[in-house]
C-alpha cells in the first residue's frame, strides 16, 4: 500500500486574496505548459511516483488544493461534496466525545450530528452560536466545537475568538464551516480555528455545477490524517470537478464584491417592504433571509412567482436563487415556516430588485 501523499496546500500566500486565485494552482511556467492545470481522468499512475492511485491523489485535486489551502492559511484537503468533509472532520473525536454544535447549522451536518448522537457515537450539546455565553458553557468538557458563522439558514454570527478560546481552554478541536463567508470574507484560522470547512460545491466553486468540499488545518498531523480518513472513505472528488472548481475559483473575488453589492443595495428596500415582517442580514456577505408577513403559503407564492429569481435549493452560484427552508421536513424546527433565504448573484441589482418587488407585492398584507 502506497503511503499517504503529504498534504497540498503548502503555498505561502504572499499576495492579496484578488491576485492568489488567479495565479495560484497553475502549472509550472515552462516553454508549451498549459496555462491550466489539465485535467487527469485516471484511476492509476505508473508506479514509483506519489499518486499511485486515484483514491489517494490526483494532480488535478492537488492543484485545488493549493488554491483553498492559500486562501484560508492552511493545509487543504478536498472531498467529493462538503458532507463527505464533513463525515471525515465528525469522525476525528473520540467515542462518546461532547461535540458542540449550533441548533441550526445546515440541515445535512445537523441531522448527521444527531444519527451519531443516537446511536452514542457523541454526545451533542446544542446552542445558538450567536449566545457566547451559551456557547462558552457548553464547551466545558467538550472534545470539540463545531460552528458556522454566519449559520444557513439564519444568519447567526458567532464571536469567534471568544467561542474558540473557550473551546482551546478544555482542549476542544475547533471546526469553522465557513461556507457562507468565504475566504474572501472571514478567514477563521487567523482567528485560531483548528479546521476551516467549506461547501465547495457553493460559493468557491460558484456556477452550481459540481459538488465538492474541503477541509483546512495548520496542523501538519491533523491535514494528514484527514487526508487518510478521504483515502479509506473514498471520498476523492473526480478530476473533472476539481478542474471545474479551479475554474470556478478564478472569479471568486469579484463574484463575491459584486453579490455582496447586490445585497447591500437591496437589503434596505427589503427592510422596507411591507410583506416582509423581518430581513436577516449580517451586514456582510451574499446571504440573506427574509420572513413574510402573511405566512408559509404567502412564502411558497413569492418563491413560485420570481422570474428572475429561481426557486431552487442551494447558493453561492452566479444566479441569484431563493428557498423556503422548512419545505424540507427534515430542516431544523428553529428556523421559521415563513422563512426565504435568499442567494445574491451577480446580476443587475435594478433587476434583481423589481423581480423581488414584483413577487413580494404580491403577498402584501391587507
Ligand atoms: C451546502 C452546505 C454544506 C454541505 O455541502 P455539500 O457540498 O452539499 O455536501 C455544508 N455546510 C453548509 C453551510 C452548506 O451550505
Amino acid at each position: 500500500m502506497p503511503t499517504i501523499n503529504p498534504p497540498a496546500g503548502t503555498t505561502k500566500r504572499d499576495q492579496s486574496v484578488d491576485t492568489f486565485v488567479v495565479s495560484a494552482g497553475r502549472p509550472e511556467r515552462v516553454p508549451d505548459a498549459p496555462l491550466n492545470t489539465p485535467i487527469a481522468p485516471a484511476s492509476s499512475f505508473i508506479a514509483g511516483g506519489p499518486m499511485e492511485y486515484a483514491r489517494y491523489d490526483s494532480p488535478t485535486s492537488h492543484a485545488l488544493e493549493d488554491v483553498i489551502g492559500g486562501l484560508e492559511g492552511g493545509l487543504a484537503t478536498v472531498f467529493a461534496s462538503g458532507m463527505a468533509a464533513a463525515n471525515a472532520a465528525m469522525d476525528l473525536v473520540p467515542m462518546g466525545a461532547v461535540v458542540v454544535a449550533p441548533s441550526a447549522a445546515y440541515t445535512g451536518v445537523a441531522i448527521r450530528l444527531r444519527e451519531l448522537a443516537e446511536i452514542g457515537r457523541i454526545q451533542l450539546r446544542v446552542v445558538e452560536v450567536d449566545d457566547t455565553t451559551a456557547v462558552v458553557a457548553a464547551c466545558n468538557g467538550a472534545q470539540m466545537l463545531w460552528l458556522e458563522s454566519p449559520t444557513n439558514p439564519m444568519l447567526q454570527v458567532a464571536d469567534l475568538p471568544a467561542c474558540i478560546a473557550a473551546a482551546h481552554a478544555n482542549h476542544a478541536l475547533v471546526l469553522v464551516d465557513n461556507t457562507f463567508a468565504t475566504p474572501i470574507l472571514q478567514q477563521p484560522i487567523s482567528q485560531g480555528a483548528d479546521i476551516v470547512m467549506h461547501s465547495v460545491t457553493k460559493a468557491l466553486s460558484g456556477h452550481s455545477d459540481l459538488l465538492l468540499g474541503a477541509l483546512v488545518t495548520t496542523d501538519p498531523e491533523l491535514a494528514e490524517h484527514l487526508r487518510t480518513r478521504r483515502v479509506f472513505m473514498g471520498a476523492l472528488p473526480s478530476a473533472f470537478d476539481c478542474y471545474l472548481a479551479l475554474r470556478g475559483i478564478r472569479t471568486l473575488a469579484v463574484r463575491i464584491e459584486r453579490a455582496q453589492a447586490n445585497a447591500k443595495m437591496i437589503i434596505p428596500l427589503l427592510r422596507d417592504h411591507p410583506a416582509v415582517s423581518r430581513v436577516r442580514y449580517p451586514e456582510f456577505g451574499t446571504m440573506a433571509a427574509i420572513e413574510i408577513s402573511e405566512g408559509a403559503d404567502a412564502a411558497d407564492a413569492v418563491c413560485a412567482s420570481a422570474e428572475l429569481w429561481t426557486y431552487a435549493t442551494s447558493l453561492g452560484g452566479v444566479e441569484s436563487l431563493l428557498e423556503r427552508r422548512r419545505r424540507w421536513p427534515l430542516e431544523s424546527e428553529t428556523v421559521p415556516m415563513n422563512l426565504i433565504r435568499l442567494s445574491f448573484g451577480i446580476e443587475n441589482a435594478d433587476d434583481l430588485w423589481r423581480d423581488l418587488k414584483q413577487a413580494l407585492d404580491s403577498v402584501v398584507p391587507n
